[in-house]
Parts: structure tokens; C-alpha cells; sequence
């Protein structure tokens, strides 16, 4: 063996593996941290700097994006450098079965670096969904079991929201929420009152108030770009550099996880192997443990490279299940947008811009209520009242000057998040044919929404309808989109889901391998089922408790 030896190999530092990392090295465990990315550092930050700075001015999207055609929809002229190549790292998919893998990230903290920073727990209604509604399976765990990491994770995170006392939605131990706009205001009240369900403040990991020295957002508005204050939560310079603080955690950047190592005598991992992204030069790494944390797809594409004799199909793949039940979000499928003139609005230029926005929670199939035709449910997010500039606006001069400034009716755009159910036969695998710039097999997606997911779009449709005439919207404009494709929601789960049975599952409830006891996959792919809430809160949550399971395997011996 020629590499280091640490603890524990954790791989990915984003939203699990920068809490993966934190609790180990935190508790005096050597860990080695393997991330694709280059270094993150807040000069990289462009928050505060205009378009106008900008080569392209952030326009020219089909120049600047060459490499990155599929990346393109999630970053800034001034991101670009954060994400994967996508010429350098394709995946494939099949004729007419279109998968946009959006959000790969390759600096320290990941997609945390980009994400909107929606943050719902889920409820006994989604981890035993199956024994509510008939179909798949129940998570192996309940609301109980996770509930204290989810109260963990949000006081460090920090999650500003309003307590709604909903069972669908378990409230959090909340920041003061941001306050909502006046046409927010208008349709909470009237859908209230004449529908009964609710529109809450969105729940941010946005901080209202100060934590470990970040400050409270000052509403400058491009998150994505990064946050010099700090002030929203990316693993970058929260988890990730408090577990180096410790001087335990050593983060390998650059490095490119290829495949497991393993020691097929006593059927344990021995580390990681991983390509040099700058020198293409393979490097071994070594520990006790290995926990995945590269992203569900990522890490099961390294489950699927690292078969061998004993596992040809993929190492912990016994039951054949690993790469099976791909789900992701029916992201902005339907919903509608509504007109208030009677609430006027002036565009403002470089104002307070408010990040994030509403939710609708789930009000679809609660116990004891309706039936709808369709299982499962979706919620609501967007904002309300933000008019544009019409720069478009016809004229000349002073005239122009003025009609670009004009008031415009409030707006508010509700976009459905639908839940996705598992089927077979939405899976990956490895093509065949294909291997990245580093001679790393790449991944082959199989996936499109079925009947359900369809039903949901129409259904997201109809009821944001109903929602805009509750609330007195003058003009409503319904919209679905059925071909949206999966992949947008970037919100992939449930390649190695966990559960009870090793026939069915890949994993336990600790995101433990049923085959490999000293491997662990603690991202999103170990969901049972998806739910209709964004999922970071939960992996983060669980990556925690399953963290605390491994250390105490390590301590008990048994790892
Ligand atoms: C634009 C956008 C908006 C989003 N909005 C929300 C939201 O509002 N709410 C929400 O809940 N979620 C949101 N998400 C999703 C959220 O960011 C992810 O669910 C979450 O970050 C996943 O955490 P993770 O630890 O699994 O992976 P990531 O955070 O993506 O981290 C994975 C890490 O692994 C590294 N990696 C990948 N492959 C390898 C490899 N082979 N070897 C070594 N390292 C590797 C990457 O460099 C990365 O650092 C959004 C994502 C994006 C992109
Ligand atoms: S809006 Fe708030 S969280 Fe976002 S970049 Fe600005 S200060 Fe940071």
C-alpha cells in the first residue's frame, strides 16, 4: 500500500460530506477528504459585482457556455469555473428519454455553492408513504428517529421560517422569517381563507440573525454567486472548514474519485482510489471506513466502477437493486401565474432584493382527507412582487426613461414541485462505451416520468388556478409543461435505497452497505422515496445520525 492511511475516506464535500467530515474530525477521527473540486475561497465571490464587469455581460449564453451546455442553467458568467466540463465529463441516456444531469459541481461544498437553500423536513407521511397510500416501500426509520438531527442541523445551519403547526411540514427550530411582500401577503389571507391551505414565508438557510460569527443576510440578492458575509449555509466555509480547523481533516482536492478499494479476503474496503484532476495521475488513499458523499448519481457511478470478482454487478450490490428507483422532483411542471393590479408595483434597481421566497406546503392526500386520482402530492414555490424594469419598453429618451420605470401589477408565479414515485425501470448504469477525460466510465441514465408524475403536472395547474382566484388575481394564466425533462429538479435520489431487507436494498437505515459493512453512501441516494420537499435538509440529517452510527461501530470494534 503506497497511499495514506487515515480513519475514515469520506468522498465529496458538500452538503453530507462536509457534516460527515465535521462530526468525525470534531470527535478526534482522522479523516481524509477526496472532493473533485478546486479549493473554494471567498475571493471567488462576485455577489456584489455587475453583469456589466463581465466579458459577455452574463448574456451571451451560447459563447460561454461551449463546454458546458448542460451545466449552463444553474451558473453565472462569473460561476462557470465551479461546474463540470460537460464535454470532459458526459454521461449518455437513451433516444427520446432526455436526463439533464444539472448542478455538477466541482469546487469545495458542492452543489451548496449553488442551491436555493429550501430547507422542509419530511414527515411520517413521506417516510412511511407505502403503508399510507400501498406503493414501494417504507423508509426503514420515522420522523422520531431523525427528528433530533434535524433540530442539530438547522440551529448550525440556521433555517429562517414561521412555525404553521402542519403534521405534513413538522416545524423546525426556526430563525425569524423574512417578511413576506404585499401580494404574498394578499394570497396567504385569501387562500386561507377560502381553500384552507397555507402559504408559508419559504424556509431559508438564509440567516436572519448572526451565527458562529456569519452575519445575517443583507438581501443583495445573487446567492448563487456566493456570500462574502456568509450568510447563507455551503458546506464550503461552514462544515468543511470546521473540520479542517481541527487539523484532523485533511481535504484533498483536484482528486477524482474512481472506485472503492477492496480487500475481497475479509470483504472490507481498504480506501479509495482517485485520479488527479490536474495531472491525470492515479493516487490510492486509505482508512478504516469509506463514506460516500459525492452525490447520489457520482456515488453510485463509483459503487458500479469499483466491481470486481465478488461483486460483478457493482460492489454492494447483492440484490441487483443498486442504480434502480431514480427519482427526481417534477420541478416547475405546472402551476400558474396571477395578475393584482390592484396592487401596483414600482421596479427598483439595486433595492433590497429578499432571496428565496414562498411555499406552498403539500395539501394533497393527508390522512383522513380527499382522495385525489394520483398518489402522493406536490408543493409550491416561488415569489410574489419583484417587477423587472420593462426594458423593452417602446420610445425614446426621457419618455423611454420613464416607461422603463413605470408601475406594473403585482405578480406571483406559483411553480409546482411534484414527487416523483420509484419505478424499476428509471435506473443507471455504466455505458459500456463511454469514459470521461480521466478514463473514468461514465454513467448511462434511463429515466422519464410515468402516469403519476403526469397527473401531478395537470393537477399543479389546476389548483394554482384555484389558488390566484381565492386571492382576487385579476388576470390568471395556467401553464403545464409535460415534457419538462427529469434532472431539472436536480434533486436525484434513491440509487441505493435503504432498507430492511438486503434482497431489496443496498443500504441500511444508517446508509451502511447490507454487503460491505465498513462502506457507507450518505448522500441522497439512499431515499426510499422522494417526498415533495427539497431534499438537502433531510440528507444533511441523516448523514449526521449515520455518522454517529459509524462512530460508534468504530468504537464498539466493529469497523
Ligand atoms: C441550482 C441548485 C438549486 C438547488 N436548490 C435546492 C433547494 O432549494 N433545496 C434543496 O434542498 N436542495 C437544493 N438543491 C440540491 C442540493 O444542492 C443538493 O441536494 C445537495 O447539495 C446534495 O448534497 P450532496 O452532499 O449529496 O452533494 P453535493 O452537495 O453536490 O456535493 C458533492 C461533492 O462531491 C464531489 N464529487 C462528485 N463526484 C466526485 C468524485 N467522483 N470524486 C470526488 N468528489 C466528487 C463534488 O465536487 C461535490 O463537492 C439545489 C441544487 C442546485 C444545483
Ligand atoms: S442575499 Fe444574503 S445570503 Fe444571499 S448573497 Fe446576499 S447577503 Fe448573502
Amino acid at each position: 500500500m503506497s497511499g495514506e492511511q487515515y480513519d475514515v475516506v469520506v468522498v465529496g464535500s458538500g452538503a453530507s460530506g462536509g457534516w460527515v467530515c465535521k462530526r468525525l474530525s470534531e470527535a478526534g477521527i482522522k479523516v481524509a477528504l477526496v472532493d473533485a473540486g478546486r479549493r473554494q475561497s471567498d475571493s471567488n465571490f462576485t455577489e456584489h459585482e455587475p453583469d456589466f464587469k463581465y466579458k459577455y455581460r452574463n448574456r451571451a449564453w451560447n459563447l460561454y457556455t461551449k463546454s458546458r451546455p448542460i451545466q449552463a442553467g444553474s451558473c453565472h458568467e462569473s460561476t462557470l469555473s465551479w461546474v463540470a466540463n460537460d464535454l470532459e465529463e458526459p454521461y449518455t441516456t437513451d433516444p427520446g428519454m432526455p436526463f439533464r444531469w444539472v448542478g455538477r459541481v466541482r469546487i469545495t461544498g458542492g452543489r451548496t455553492n449553488l442551491w436555493g437553500r429550501h430547507s422542509y423536513r419530511f414527515s411520517d407521511l413521506d417516510f412511511k408513504a407505502a403503508s399510507h397510500d400501498g406503493y414501494g416501500e417504507d423508509w426503514p426509520l420515522s420522523y422520531k428517529d431523525v427528528e433530533p438531527y434535524y433540530d442539530l442541523v438547522e440551529e448550525y445551519v440556521g433555517v429562517e421560517g414561521l412555525a404553521e403547526g402542519l403534521p405534513q411540514l413538522p416545524d423546525g427550530k426556526f430563525q425569524p422569517a423574512m417578511n413576506f411582500t404585499c401580494v404574498e401577503t394578499l394570497v396567504r389571507n385569501g387562500m386561507k381563507e377560502k381553500l384552507g391551505w397555507t402559504l408559508t414565508q419559504g424556509r431559508l438557510a438564509n440567516l436572519t440573525r448572526s451565527v458562529n460569527g456569519r452575519a445575517p443576510c443583507h438581501y443583495c440578492g445573487p446567492c448563487s454567486r456566493g456570500c462574502v458575509t456568509h450568510s447563507y449555509f455551503n458546506s464550503a466555509f461552514t462544515t468543511v472548514a470546521d473540520a479542517v480547523a481541527t487539523g484532523r481533516c485533511t481535504l484533498i482536492p483536484d482528486a477524482m474519485a474512481y472506485k472503492v478499494l477492496m480487500d475481497s479476503g475479509s470483504n472490507r474496503a481498504q480506501g479509495v482510489l482517485y485520479i488527479d484532476r490536474n495531472t491525470h495521475e492515479p493516487h490510492e488513499v486509505y482508512g478504516r471506513a469509506v463514506v460516500l458523499c459525492a452525490q447520489s448519481l457520482e456515488s453510485v457511478r463509483i459503487l458500479f466502477n469499483s466491481a470486481d470478482a465478488q461483486y460483478p454487478n457493482g460492489l454492494a450490490n447483492s440484490s441487483g437493486v443498486l442504480g434502480h428507483y431514480l427519482m427526481d422532483h417534477v420541478w416547475m411542471g405546472g402551476g400558474a401565474l396571477g395578475e393584482f393590479p390592484q396592487l401596483p408595483a414600482k421596479p427598483q434597481i439595486n433595492g433590497p432584493n429578499r432571496p428565496g421566497g414562498i411555499y406552498v406546503p403539500r395539501f394533497q392526500n393527508l390522512p383522513g382527507g380527499a382522495k385525489s386520482k394520483y398518489l402522493r402530492g406536490f408543493g409550491f414555490q416561488t415569489w410574489g412582487d419583484d417587477p423587472e424594469p420593462s426594458y423593452k419598453a417602446a420610445g425614446f429618451g426621457e419618455a423611454f426613461k420613464k416607461k422603463i420605470m413605470d408601475e406594473q401589477p403585482s405578480r406571483m408565479l406559483l411553480r409546482g414541485f411534484g414527487e416523483c414515485l420509484p419505478a424499476w425501470n428509471n435506473y443507471i448504469e455504466l455505458d459500456p462505451e463511454g469514459k470521461d477525460v480521466y478514463g473514468i466510465p461514465v454513467l448511462r441514465i434511463h429515466m422519464k416520468y410515468g402516469e403519476n408524475e403526469h397527473a401531478l403536472i395537470d393537477a399543479m395547474a389546476d389548483t394554482a388556478t384555484k389558488m390566484m382566484e381565492a386571492a382576487g388575481a385579476k388576470t390568471i394564466k395556467p401553464y403545464t409543461v409535460h415534457d419538462r425533462e427529469p434532472g431539472l429538479g436536480i434533486h436525484e435520489v434513491g440509487i441505493a435505497r435503504m432498507g430492511t431487507d438486503p434482497k431489496k436494498s443496498v443500504l441500511n437505515q444508517f446508509q451502511q452497505s447490507h454487503d460491505v459493512k465498513n462502506v457507507f453512501v450518505m448522500d441522497g441516494a439512499g431515499f426510499t422515496s422522494t417526498a415533495c420537499q427539497n431534499p438537502t435538509l433531510t440528507i444533511m440529517a441523516l448523514a449526521v445520525r449515520s455518522t454517529d452510527y459509524l462512530m460508534g461501530e468504530m468504537k464498539r470494534g466493529d469497523i
